[in-house]
C-alpha cells in the first residue's frame, strides 16, 4: 500500500488493543519477575485510553496530539507517560489525513525522539526501548515504499529486540536492583511495544 490514511490508521489502533488484551497476564507476569507487576493492566488502560481518543480523529495531527494529550492525562504511571509521549512525537511531522511511505517513517521518528526526551534508557538496558529503537530504526532504514512492508520490517525489529531482552540484566531504574534474577525472562515493555508494532503491521 501507497498511502496509509486515518481509517487504516484506526484499524492499526483496534488491532494493538485487540492483541495486548490478549496478553495482559503475560505482561503483568513478566513485569512481576522485576517490578511491580501491574504492566499488563497498565498497557491496556493506557491503549484503551488511546484508542477511545483516536476514534474522533478527523487528521493525523490533531488525533496523535489529543491521543497523546489525553493518555497521559487520564492514565498515571510511565507507561502513560511513554505512549503519550510516543504519540505526540508522532504528531510533530504529520498533517493531512494520508501519508505517504515517506511520511511515515518521519512519524515513527518523530514518536522515538519524543520517547528519547522522556527517557534515558537505550537499546541493552532491558526495557521498551529494545523494542522501541530496533522498530523505528528498521522503519527509517526499509528501502521499501509500500506501507505495510515498511512496518513489517518495524515489527520483527521489534520481536527480534523482545527476544533479545531475555538474556539481558536489568540496567534501568528500580528493576536495576534486581541483577541476575532479571536474567532468563522479556522485559515486560519491550514485550508489550512490540506487540503492538506487530499489531500495527498485521491489520494492514
Ligand atoms: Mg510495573
Amino acid at each position: 500500500m501507497k498511502t496509509l490514511t486515518i481509517d487504516n490508521f484506526k484499524i492499526m489502533l483496534n488491532n494493538a488493543l485487540r492483541h495486548i488484551k490478549e496478553r495482559e497476564e503475560e505482561f503483568s507476569k513478566l513485569d512481576a519477575v522485576i517490578g511491580d507487576g501491574d504492566h499488563g493492566q497498565a498497557i491496556v488502560t493506557a491503549m484503551s485510553a488511546i484508542v477511545a481518543t483516536a476514534q474522533k480523529g478527523t487528521e493525523f495531527k490533531a488525533m496523535l496530539n489529543d491521543m497523546g494529550f489525553d493518555v497521559m492525562l487520564q492514565v498515571s504511571g510511565s507507561t502513560s507517560t511513554l505512549l503519550g509521549a510516543f504519540f505526540l512525537g508522532m504528531s510533530d511531522t504529520v498533517s493531512g489525513t494520508e501519508l505517504d511511505a515517506v511520511a511515515v517513517k518521519a512519524m515513527f521518528a518523530g514518536g522515538l525522539a519524543n520517547v528519547q526526551k522522556q527517557t534515558k534508557a537505550g537499546k541493552g538496558d532491558k526495557t521498551m526501548m529494545d523494542a522501541l529503537i530496533p522498530a523505528v530504526e528498521a522503519i527509517e532504514n526499509s528501502d521499501s515504499a509500500d506501507i505495510k512492508e515498511i512496518l513489517e520490517a518495524g515489527a520483527k525489529a521489534a520481536l527480534d529486540g523482545t527476544a533479545a531482552t531475555v538474556d539481558m540484566k536489568a540496567n534501568f531504574g528500580r528493576a536495576r536492583n534486581y541483577g541476575e534474577r532479571s536474567i532468563g525472562y522479556a522485559d515486560s515493555g519491550a514485550s508489550s511495544w512490540s506487540c503492538m508494532f506487530a499489531a500495527f503491521a498485521e491489520a494492514l
